[in-house]
């Protein structure tokens, strides 16, 4: 039994309606009068609005807030988050990561399985069988997002999977194909574009005009916001910095570039900067290890790493002079290992005053990814 949506779960608003309704998801609860100035609103318009989105059951009425000095009480709208439920979903090549999220992108329920198959007749039953599995438990989702490496384009139902070299997939349909198979409104997106949309709306970036977002693992990856959108490229590929050269004289990555940032920075580049050991086999677990236990080698190839990313992040702000550098991922433990050489690339790179540079670093693990792919759920609820 193939599961149906709820596609009265999310009615039709204008894009004023769409507009408030952001404004409170991103930015909590805010008093009337300010949402109206915030937006350009009359007070009979907001009035108007709220009133069918109080109705709707988005938001809720409550409670009176005291503005600055003039003395006059503004009514609070706050957010009635669990009144929708999303799924968010994160492929890898070998595994699928889902969540349920509410509308202000708390996680309330996780689930992972292996992938059985790759083929994407069976990825979709599987995806199937999960988020049936959520609408027993939940009932009806307003949306499902779908996160995964890879190039995506198009827009609307034709939005495409390009290519995804972990999954071994090019030119897959896949928002038609995940529509067709749950009956839910679908939206897919580059995981780390997911990521840094979730940032962007909900996490360390909520509200920022201006962000980029650096993550670091077994890829590197970047996001960016300008002017408050997600940038999305003109063929879905924006961000690319893992090859950018930081010292011409360094080792060759797999592409057979001397010295870029991915032959020092990513998690396989620091392990095979480690001694060889008699068993040949060097791990980034064994990296990790080596570094805890103050070995130089290992120090070494984590400081290096450290420099590289310092020079991402100094060139990325050069570029976009963003109010917040975002850094996640699963190789986070280049920033604890080797945080000062991290500065040293940042001053070597970056050409404003290096207190422009507000560096937050937030802890990841990886359901992060699958509640990325409920925030494209969420956002694309709120472009419709
Ligand atoms: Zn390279």
């Amino acid at each position: 039994m193939i599961p149906r949506g709820n596609p009265e779960s999310w009615p039709t608003m204008s894009a004023a309606s769409r507009a408030v309704l952001r404004e409170i998801i991103v930015h909590g609860a805010l008093p009337r009068a300010e949402l109206a100035a915030r937006l350009g609103l009359s007070k009979p318009s907001l009035t108007r609005i709220t009133r069918s989105l109080v109705e709707d059951d988005f938001l809720l009425e409550g409670g009176t807030e005291l503005r600055g000095g003039l003395g006059r009480p503004s009514e609070l709208l706050h957010l009635r988050a669990d009144s929708r439920r999303f799924v968010g979903l994160k492929l890898t090549g070998d595994h699928l990561y889902a969540v349920v999220s509410d509308l202000a992108a708390t996680i309330i329920d996780a689930h992972d399985e292996p992938l059985t198959d790759r083929s994407v007749a069976a990825v979709l039953h599987q995806i199937s069988e999960v988020v049936s599995g959520f609408q027993k438990g939940w009932g009806p989702l307003t949306g499902i997002g779908v996160a995964l490496a890879g190039t995506i384009q198009g827009t609307g139902r034709s939005r495409t999977v390009r290519e995804s070299a972990f999954l071994g997939w090019t030119d897959v349909p896949l928002v038609r194909l995940l529509e067709d198979a749950t009956g839910l409104p679908s939206s897919i997106d580059n995981d780390v574009q997911a990521l840094t949309a979730a940032e962007h709306w909900f996490g360390a970036g909520a509200g920022l005009q201006t962000l980029a977002v650096i993550t670091v693992g077994v890829g590197i990856g970047c996001g960016l916001v300008i002017n408050d959108e997600l940038v999305e490229g003109a063929h879905g590929t924006p961000g690319n910095i893992s090859h950018i050269i930081v010292n011409p004289g360094g080792p060759y990555c797999d592409r057979g570039h001397r010295g870029c940032a991915s032959s020092y920075l990513t998690n396989s580049a620091i392990a095979g900067a480690l001694p060889r050991d008699p068993s040949g086999e060097r791990t980034y677990e064994d990296a990790l290890q080596q570094a805890s236990a103050g070995r130089p080698a290992a120090l070494q190839a984590f400081a290096d790493a450290g420099f590289a990313l310092g020079c991402l992040i100094g060139t990325v702000s050069n570029l976009t002079d963003p109010a917040k550098v975002i850094l996640s991922g699963d190789g986070l433990a280049v920033y604890e290992f080797a945080e000062a050489d991290v500065w040293r690339g940042i001053r070597h790179t970056y050409e404003g005053a290096l207190g422009r540079i507000d560096l937050d670093v937030q802890p990841f693990d990886f359901g992060e990814w699958a509640r990325g792919g409920a925030v494209l759920a969420i956002r694309n609820a709120l472009s419709a």
